[in-house]
């Protein structure tokens, strides 16, 4: 019989937007910082009066005075919307919940328009869980595994084993148990790392290098020996924190599979009952002090979608006691209602857009989409040549930004066929005539309208 092996290779997963770190504000003036190339700006490039007010309202969330409203970001397909409201995630603190949810994505079979929104709503909503347990921690000097169980396999060497953590003047021996030997042994600990070990789970958490030793072990572990600290001082309570969402809790205990259909997406509709106990004890943690809310961001793209009675769910969210920051965006004028003869500016009703801020995104001077395609050829390690650079410009500003981005990944790609270092005009002229924009696409389709299906 033939194994299959399958090595995990490291996956880099670049999204469009990894290049965003903040709203790129001074601080205090919340003025927008100048493109002047360096990290300050957060990879925000241009869009100042958009920032700006953005950073108002970032302020005004994290001072608690933003109750029952929300943003909406209104501008041209590529204006930035979708990178303004994470950016705007990312000002209101590191682990802010940021959750996208496409308007169209509420028109499911399996689950109700008001249970989709309840599940993002839940999902921007973050519960920082404070949890004390006992670990182990030191700086390893000596570890050993039983002879007999090393003799067979790897597996078996993990079953049972001897570690000696060490301080500075005292050793301290554990009897270590199968989950712990297993965890150092994949995390490939060795003579020297200090390292944390949660004695309920079996957690490992390599916290450093000490320079003291410089012996390494052999990935089986097999008798070799290990070291770290005292028992008084290496057996500490620590304190650790997780992040889950409100939609988390509620996913973990709903289902029979529990936490499993956090990966494979089933969750279904969850019983109000389920959630009305789960906000009960997360308030109680929270009074507790064993737990903290952190509202996140709900960002709702092309809201025009949405129809009169999601609107209506959402102005009750936006009143609930806590409710994330809700930003909608749309790049429609004045439009009709979905569901109704009724127009109006953006497509959503008055009563919905009298508690929106509006903030409106500008299209990108040359200069700009210049900045912004340099950051993303950084952001994907694409090397691309100053007259590249500039023929990607200019197919920007002919297309859309959006187009040209596409077009530098492919450019690059055939870049690299050629195993060159750089992408030249040459590369990106064929990524242009390999792939059609929108434009040249309508062209064709109107030239060979004959071929068609209508
Ligand atoms: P759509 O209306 O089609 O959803 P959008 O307005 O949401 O588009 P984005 O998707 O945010 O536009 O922007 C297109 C690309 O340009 C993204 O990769 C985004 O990160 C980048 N980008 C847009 N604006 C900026 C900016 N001001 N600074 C840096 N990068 C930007």
């Amino acid at each position: 019989m033939i194994e299959a092996v399958r090595t995990l290779d490291k996956v880099e997963r670049i999204g469009a937007h990894s290049h965003i770190g903040g709203l790129g504000v001074d601080p205090t003036a919340l003025e927008p910082l100048q493109n002047d190339g360096t990290a300050s700006q957060q990879g925000m490039v241009g869009q100042r009066r958009a920032r700006r007010a953005a950073a108002v309202v970032c302020r005004m969330v994290s001072e608690g005075q933003w109750a029952g409203r929300g943003v909406l970001i209104a501008g041209k397909p590529g204006t930035g919307k979708t990178a303004l409201a994470m950016a705007m995630a990312q000002q209101l603190g590191p682990s802010t919940p940021f959750t996208k949810l496409t308007a169209s994505e509420v028109y499911s079979l399996e689950v109700s328009k008001t249970e989709s929104l309840t599940q993002a709503f839940r999902r921007s909503v973050g519960v920082h869980i404070r949890e004390e347990t006992d670990v182990i921690e030191g700086e390893v000097v000596e570890w050993e595994v039983e002879r007999e169980q090393a003799a067979g396999s790897a597996a078996a060497a993990a079953a049972a084993g001897r570690l000696v953590l060490k301080t500075t003047d005292m050793e301290t021996v554990y009897e270590l148990g199968r989950k712990m030997m297993d965890a150092l042994v994949r995390q490939r600990v060795k003579v020297g790392d200090v390292v944390s070990i949660d004695k309920a789970s079996g957690r490992v958490t390599k916290l450093g290098r000490s320079f003291a030793h410089s012996r390494d072990y052999d990935a089986t572990g097999a008798g070799t020996r290990f070291v770290a600290c005292p028992e008084g001082e290496v057996q500490k309570r620590r304190q650790v924190e997780h992040l889950v969402s409100l939609h988390d809790i509620d996913v973990i205990n709903s289902r029979q599979q529990g936490f499993l259909a956090l990966f494979s997406g089933d969750t279904g509709e969850i019983k109000p009952e389920v959630r009305e106990q789960i906000d009960a004890k997360v308030a109680q943690w929270c009074e507790e002090g064993k737990a903290e809310m952190v509202p996140g961001v709900l960002f709702i793209d092309e809201v025009h979608i949405l129809d009169m009675e999601c609107f209506s769910f959402l102005n009750r969210m936006l009143e609930s006691d806590v409710a994330p920051l809700l930003v909608c965006a749309s790049n429609r004028g004045v439009t009709r209602i979905r569901g109704t003869e009724y127009r109006s500016p953006h497509g959503l009703p008055v009563d919905f857009l009298d508690r929106l801020l509006i903030i409106a995104t500008e299209p990108y001077a040359e200069e700009e989409c210049r900045e912004i395609l340099r950051l993303r050829s950084v952001e994907e390690d694409v090397e691309v040549a100053p007259a590249a650079l500039a023929l990607l410009t200019k197919i920007a500003l002919e297309t859309s930004l959006r187009y040209a981005m596409y077009a530098m990944t492919a450019s690059a790609l055939i870049c690299a066929r050629r195993k060159a270092a750089a992408v030249e005009v040459e590369d990106v002229k064929k990524a242009y005539v390999l792939f059609m924009d929108t434009k040249r696409s309508t062209r064709y389709v109107q030239e060979h309208a004959d071929d068609f299906l209508t």
